[in-house]
């Protein structure tokens, strides 16, 4: 989306839009990792210097109440942004921290009726090992093997 575009979606939720909501909506855009509201930040402070961590707080919730972002409580030590809104489900690896989003073979959906529950809303967070740890894991270990075998002992 373009800055009018952006612009146009702020006005329909409701809110002006300011060039900091605009430059927010475009970083979360364009990074699509779920970032921290301290990423957030760290990203946008390279266009706009004057721009306070305050305000980026301030302009991020501003975006979640009138639903132009969605906040995920994954981390508990930090919420992290998303501008799909739509219910997704989402990965957090405990190894390297990134989130991801994640298909699931049999998502709930709002709206659907489970064994006679109305579903309003969904949160889905899954916690593990993404597939990036999972094969660097396997590589350091397969490593570590060969030098144990090439220094001749062993020491499991
Ligand atoms: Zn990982
Ligand atoms: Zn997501």
């Amino acid at each position: 989306m373009n800055h009018e575009e952006h612009s146009t979606k702020l006005r329909k939720l409701g809110l002006i839009p300011t060039i900091q909501r605009v430059a927010v909506l475009k970083f979360l855009e364009n990074n699509r990792v779920h970032p921290t509201a301290d990423e957030v930040y760290r990203g946008v402070k390279d266009s706009f210097p004057s721009l306070s961590k305050a305000t980026v707080y301030n302009v991020l919730d501003a975006l979640k109440r009138a639903g132009a972002i969605r906040e995920l409580t994954i981390a508990r030590q930090a919420a992290r942004y998303d501008i799909m809104t739509s219910p997704h489900p989402h990965f957090m690896c405990r190894v390297c921290g990134r989130v991801y989003d994640i298909d699931l073979p049999h998502a709930v959906h709002e709206g659907d009726v489970v064994d006679g529950h109305q579903v309003e809303s969904v949160q889905t967070y899954i916690y593990g090992v993404c597939a990036r740890c999972r094969e660097k894991g396997a590589k350091n270990s397969a490593r570590k093997d060969q030098e144990t075998k090439a220094s001749g002992r062993d020491d499991a």
